[in-house]
């Protein structure tokens, strides 16, 4: 069976052999994949190779202003061919949405990801389960392309790793995604102005919507799990997007006592979209696996069918059993 590990060298062969390159974020997209696929364009660019970005969503307005970011096309089926397309950040399959489809239309497939879950579904994979953002490896794959570091993609690159690490505080945080800042500091990275744009600035359909989230705020398992709904008619309500919600579930988190948070939210396509977060030790990757999701141990998602209460209702009495069960082992 092929391992789960960082394969640079597999990755720039692929690369060097190719001449046409389609680049795939994964749905719902965020910071790293967006950093990573922008990233990747201005590399390939620099190669003279002919890039074209492909996800299959809306980029958020907030990653609007990555380099190349308005090149993002949702792919018809009338694309290329490629020679290769190269996934990034994506941790599996269904998480490129229509974007699977640009697979039969690409003569070569690979990806590089950072998902310890992946199922290494390309013909050729780079998957480091150990760093903290797609765009860490990224920045490796440079130097075994030998392509150069500017300013725009120590943009990208900052974009992601600052976006997956929760600015540097999250547990994954390593003295190699300090390091590696450190370096994109001395391109002229605009910290400050990037800092307010990722982290500070909020639309005003975000504070509503978060309004809404705070009055649904119950607490399940002894108190131990923060659990926050939004429904289509409460982003209808606040003239918000789905986008407007990805950072609300930390409002959960954040709330002593708690060890675990969930925010439900429905969107368009009728199902339901779960936000899951853990406190060392808890864990949540298993439980978004048990109901078809997935991601990293502290920080999972689900996209479930069925009404908002039902599938809520499934996945915190899951976490109350993980919780009796876990508790009782200490
Ligand atoms: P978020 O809650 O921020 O949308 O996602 C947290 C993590 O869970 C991300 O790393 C993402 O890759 C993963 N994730 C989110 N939604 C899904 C999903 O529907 N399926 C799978 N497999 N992973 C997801
Ligand atoms: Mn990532």
């Amino acid at each position: 069976m092929e391992m789960r590990k960082p394969n640079p060298d597999a990755i720039a062969r692929c690369i060097r052999k190719a001449r046409t390159i389609a680049v795939v974020s994964h749905v719902n997209p965020d910071g790293d994949t967006l950093g990573s696929a922008t990233a990747m364009r201005l590399i390939l660019q620099k190669m003279g190779k002919e890039a074209a970005l492909f996800c299959d969503g809306k980029i958020p307005d907030q990653l609007a202003f990555l380099p190349g970011a308005e090149t993002f096309r949702v792919p018809t089926g009338a694309e290329g061919p490629f020679d290769l397309m190269l996934a990034v950040d994506v941790s599996d399959v269904k998480r490129m949405g229509c974007c699977a489809l640009l697979m039969e239309r690409s003569a070569k497939t690979a990806q590089i990801d950072h998902h310890p879950t992946n199922p290494l579904f390309m013909e050729t994979n780079s998957v480091d389960g150990d760093a903290p953002a797609t765009c860490m490896m990224i920045r490796e794959q440079m130097k075994t392309l030998g392509v150069e570091m500017d300013r725009d993609i120590a943009v990208c690159l900052y974009t992601g790793i600052s976006t997956d690490t929760g600015n540097y505080a999250f547990s994954c945080t390593n003295a190699k995604a300090f390091r590696l800042t450190g370096e994109l500091m001395e391109h002229h990275l605009p910290l400050a102005e990037l800092n307010r744009i990722l982290f500070r600035v909020k639309s005003r359909e975000q504070i509503r919507l978060l309004g809404k989230a705070l009055q649904s705020l119950t607490f399940r398992g002894k108190g131990r799990i923060a659990v926050m709904k939004l429904t289509l008619r409460d982003f209808a309500a606040c003239g918000a997007l789905s986008e407007h919600a990805d950072t609300i579930v930390n409002y959960g988190m954040d709330t002593q006592g708690t060890e675990m948070a969930v925010l439900a939210r429905e969107s368009e396509d009728g199902n339901v979209k779960f936000s899951l977060r853990a406190k060392e030790p808890r864990q949540v990757d298993e439980i978004a696996a048990a109901f078809g999701g997935g991601g990293h141990p502290q920080a999972s998602g689900i996209t479930m069918e069925g009404t908002l209460d039902e599938a809520v209702e499934k996945v915190v009495c899951a976490m109350e059993k993980y919780l009796d069960e876990t508790g009782r082992q200490e």
